[in-house]
Protein backbone atom coordinates (compact mmCIF):
# COMPACT_ATOMS: atom_id res chain seq x y z
CA UNK A 1 0.00 0.00 0.00
CA UNK A 2 3.15 2.28 0.66
CA UNK A 3 3.62 1.56 -2.72
CA UNK A 4 0.38 3.29 -4.01
CA UNK A 5 1.36 6.70 -2.07
CA UNK A 6 4.46 7.17 -3.62
CA UNK A 7 3.48 6.76 -6.80
CA UNK A 8 0.77 9.28 -6.51
CA UNK A 9 2.88 12.18 -4.72
CA UNK A 10 5.29 11.51 -7.33
CA UNK A 11 3.31 12.19 -10.05
CA UNK A 12 1.09 14.14 -8.00
CA UNK A 13 -2.21 12.93 -9.65
CA UNK A 14 -5.03 10.58 -8.70
CA UNK A 15 -5.61 12.40 -5.94
CA UNK A 16 -8.93 10.91 -5.44
CA UNK A 17 -7.82 7.39 -5.68
CA UNK A 18 -5.40 8.43 -3.13
CA UNK A 19 -8.03 9.79 -0.78
CA UNK A 20 -9.99 6.71 -1.39
CA UNK A 21 -6.87 4.49 -0.33
CA UNK A 22 -5.72 6.45 2.52
CA UNK A 23 -9.77 6.14 3.67
CA UNK A 24 -9.35 2.14 3.13
CA UNK A 25 -6.54 2.25 5.20
CA UNK A 26 -8.32 4.00 7.71
CA UNK A 27 -11.28 2.29 8.44
CA UNK A 28 -9.31 -1.32 7.80
CA UNK A 29 -11.96 -2.20 4.94
CA UNK A 30 -10.94 -2.95 1.61
CA UNK A 31 -12.17 -0.84 -1.58
CA UNK A 32 -15.50 -3.13 -3.01
CA UNK A 33 -14.90 -4.50 -6.32
CA UNK A 34 -12.11 -2.57 -7.61
CA UNK A 35 -9.07 -3.48 -8.76
CA UNK A 36 -5.70 -1.10 -8.47
CA UNK A 37 -2.55 -1.64 -11.04
CA UNK A 38 0.03 0.03 -11.21
CA UNK A 39 2.23 0.60 -14.46
CA UNK A 40 5.96 -0.57 -13.92
CA UNK A 41 6.86 1.65 -17.27
CA UNK A 42 5.08 5.08 -16.04
CA UNK A 43 3.85 4.32 -12.77
CA UNK A 44 0.33 5.11 -13.75
CA UNK A 45 -2.24 4.39 -10.78
CA UNK A 46 -5.59 3.30 -12.14
CA UNK A 47 -8.42 1.71 -10.55
CA UNK A 48 -10.81 -0.62 -12.31
CA UNK A 49 -13.44 -3.12 -11.91
CA UNK A 50 -11.97 -5.23 -15.00
CA UNK A 51 -8.87 -6.05 -16.27
CA UNK A 52 -6.83 -4.01 -18.02
CA UNK A 53 -5.51 -4.87 -21.30
CA UNK A 54 -3.40 -1.83 -21.78
CA UNK A 55 -1.60 0.82 -19.78
CA UNK A 56 -4.26 3.98 -20.02
CA UNK A 57 -1.43 6.05 -19.27
CA UNK A 58 1.30 4.97 -21.67
CA UNK A 59 -0.59 2.17 -23.47
CA UNK A 60 1.89 -0.54 -22.36
CA UNK A 61 1.22 -3.87 -22.69
CA UNK A 62 -0.96 -5.38 -19.38
CA UNK A 63 1.92 -7.41 -18.48
CA UNK A 64 3.33 -4.40 -17.32
CA UNK A 65 0.53 -3.68 -15.10
CA UNK A 66 0.61 -4.86 -11.31
CA UNK A 67 -2.06 -5.57 -9.55
CA UNK A 68 -2.35 -4.37 -6.06
ZN1 LIG B 1 2.10 2.96 -18.20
Amino acid sequence: MHVIIVYALQKNTHAQLLTKAIESLETGKDIDIVDYYVCDSCGFLHASTSELKRCPGCGADKFKLQKI
